[in-house]
């Protein structure tokens, strides 16, 4: 049976269970990138809130289908592939191939369907048809558009008032606001120097909102538990995917809508125009960590604002920092004779507290918190009397669990034991350590242990020194000195 969760459903303002109409197996839709440009750090906030509840289900038990759509025909890509004189295909692939190396780099899993909307065009035109036979439609000038005032439960997701619509006013860009609510286009004539696709609805090529609705029943079917998206898209982007999606079938669309708040940064809204505007390309030639960066995406509840800031990045930087320090300790400690020092419930804690926060609505910053209270109380431990061999399992399975949910464990490379003394060094191998560099090393560890035991602190130092100069950070535990490269 699969646990439990809670989410906070943007369509009824309640809090909900989540109840998936097909048993055991979670059917999500994720609105994707524009692939355009390079997407900033609020839309990968976006994608990591959706990333964290992909894997939040699987490890509450659920089977999960996520469905991420890539948006390769709108008014930005038309415009940015004309401005460079090249082809859709050709400007639309360097985005997408840009924005799933951006994946890789933040750790997010892979949906099972990335559907491109120009590769659903005939799905589309179905759609178009069937809106068409129930009345929904009406064609001017070549367009088609959706008659808003046909559907009753127009505006019930954005709270928008309808009342205040004139009837048959129209828009056709993709993008407007919420001041402009009107009949919107599903359909757009065919312009000078625009792809045209030739179709039973006349020449022409889809509106933006047409496409989610299309791809997403497409591959979901008519009804599906989950529909994500950033605050920005609940209207009209979603809203129109409703009406057109549910009056095309008759059937409810989407039980569960959940959207991601902004992001700021250092308390601003991003703007290209304030200097502020970051894409994750940005922040990596800044040097920043993406573990660190993915730590702080995910640091605050996805229905709360998020302040990206400088201290915001160092605080996470050191949360990550923490994680790896204790992965070290755990990796080169033996474990203790009998049941060593680690309170036989901490685990058991850890483990109610991480998925209570999770199925609260995904709160991040609750499963966070009872994270760093579970390594607390492993390095005490550490330092105390040690964790014993029954303890040792359990604690590796509470971290390998965070690294699946969260995604932030640091690799902590293979550990080496050092022959020279007893007391001597266990080291962090990395690639680029000879065995003749780990040898020297080792035998600077074990004249720096040498000296200590003369009580030589002054040569001691020295060697300290020495190593730290090439990279090489000293740790004296109780079961020995430990070294590891820094970078
Ligand atoms: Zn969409």
């Amino acid at each position: 049976m699969p646990r439990e969760i809670r989410f906070l459903n943007t369509a009824s303002r309640r809090v909900e269970t989540l109840d998936p109409l097909e048993k055991g197996h979670v059917r999500m839709y994720t609105c994707g990138p524009t692939v355009y440009n390079f997407p900033h750090i609020g839309n990968y906030r976006t994608f990591l809130f959706e990333d964290i509840l992909r894997r939040t289900l699987k490890s509450f038990g659920y089977r999960v289908t996520q469905v991420m759509n890539l948006t390769d025909i709108d008014d930005k890509t038309i415009k940015g592939a004309a401005a460079e004189g090249i082809s859709l295909r050709e400007f639309t692939d360097r985005y997408v191939a840009a924005f799933f190396e951006d994946l890789d780099t933040l750790g997010v899993e892979r949906a099972e369907h990335y559907p491109r909307a120009t590769e659903w065009i005939p799905q589309m035109v179905k759609l178009v048809q069937r809106l068409n036979e129930r009345g929904h439609t009406y064609v001017q000038d070549g367009s088609t558009y959706f008659r808003i005032a046909t559907f009753p439960g127009y505006g019930k997701l954005s709270g928008i008032d309808v009342a205040q619509v004139r009837a048959g006013t129209r828009v056709d860009a993709d993008e407007y606001e919420k001041e402009d609510v009107r009949d919107f286009v599903l359909w757009k004539a065919p312009k000078e120097g625009e792809p045209s696709w030739d179709t039973p609805l006349g020449p022409g090529r889809p509106g933006w909102h047409l496409e989610c609705s299309a791809m997403s029943m497409g591959l979901l079917g008519e009804s599906f538990d989950i529909h994500t998206g950033g605050v920005d898209n609940i209207f009209p982007h979603h809203e129109n995917e409703i009406a057109q999606s549910e009056g095309a079938t008759g059937a409810p669309f989407v039980r569960l809508w959940l959207h991601a708040e902004h992001l700021f940064v250092e308390g601003q809204k991003m703007a290209k125009s304030l200097g502020n505007f970051y894409t994750l390309r940005d922040l990596l030639e800044k040097g920043h960590d993406p573990l660190a960066i993915r730590y702080l995406l995910i640091s605050v509840p996805y229905r709360q604002k998020l302040n990206f800031t400088s201290d915001g990045m160092h605080a996470a930087a050191a949360g990550i920092e923490r994680i790896r320090n204790t992965m070290r300790r755990l990796a080169h400690t033996p474990p203790a004779a009998g049941e060593g020092s680690l309170p036989a419930t901490a685990v058991g804690e850890f483990e109610a507290e991480f998925d209570a926060g999770l199925a609260d609505d995904l709160n991040t910053a609750r499963a966070l918190a009872a994270l760093h209270t579970l390594l607390t109380a492993v390095n005490q431990a550490l330092d105390a009397g040690g964790i014993g061999a029954a303890a040792r399992p359990l604690v590796d399975a509470a971290l390998a669990r965070v690294d699946a949910v969260l995604g932030i464990v640091p690799r902590v490379d293979t550990v080496h034991t050092s022959g020279v003394t007893a007391t001597a060094g266990v080291g962090v191998v990395t690639a680029s350590d000879t065995p003749a560099e780990q040898a020297e090393i080792e035998s600077l560890i074990a004249e720096r242990v040498a000296a200590r035991a003369a009580r030589d602190f002054a040569r001691a130092d020295e060697i300290r020194k020495e190593l730290a100069e090439r990279g090489i950070v000293l740790e004296d535990t109780p079961h020995g000195t430990v070294w590891h490269r820094t970078s």
